[in-house]
């Protein structure tokens, strides 16, 4: 059946089982950074399914390319990063999820350095 063939109500269902499928895999948290996702309905708002090798890059739109991460680790630090340029061809989904798990602490370590540096500047201090 193509994608188009379907009812709404079909896409709405196969959308929440995937949700559920990932959340349950990644016990509720974000893949890469940790965030509880039940933690607070903000969290639960950041939820998002990250293509862990994006399509662009040639990987595919299955279960297996799937994780479950926050906003800010899928959009902001990792967007279209490539972890299997950085692994061998054959690397396991958690191998290519542990890769990735390395880049984005190094890219959020880099906006910590940057938002200390605009507090200083717009001199916060609570
Ligand atoms: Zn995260």
């Amino acid at each position: 059946m193509k994608r188009s063939e379907r009812s709404d109500a079909e896409i709405q269902l196969s959308k929440q089982v995937v949700q559920t499928f990932l959340s349950v895999r990644a016990e509720h948290k974000c893949e890469y950074c940790g965030l509880d996702f039940f933690a607070s309905v903000s969290n639960y708002c950041l939820w998002q399914k990250d293509h862990i090798v994006p399509i662009k890059h040639g990987d595919t739109d299955e279960m297996s390319n799937y994780a479950a991460a926050c906003f800010p680790c899928n959009v902001v630090f990792k967007a279209q990063w490539n972890p299997k340029n950085h692994t061998g061809s054959d690397a396991s989904r958690e191998q290519l999820v542990a890769v990735t798990r390395d880049y984005i602490a190094g890219k959020r370590l880099q906006a910590e350095l940057h938002f200390e540096s605009q507090r200083k500047m717009v001199r916060w201090n609570r």
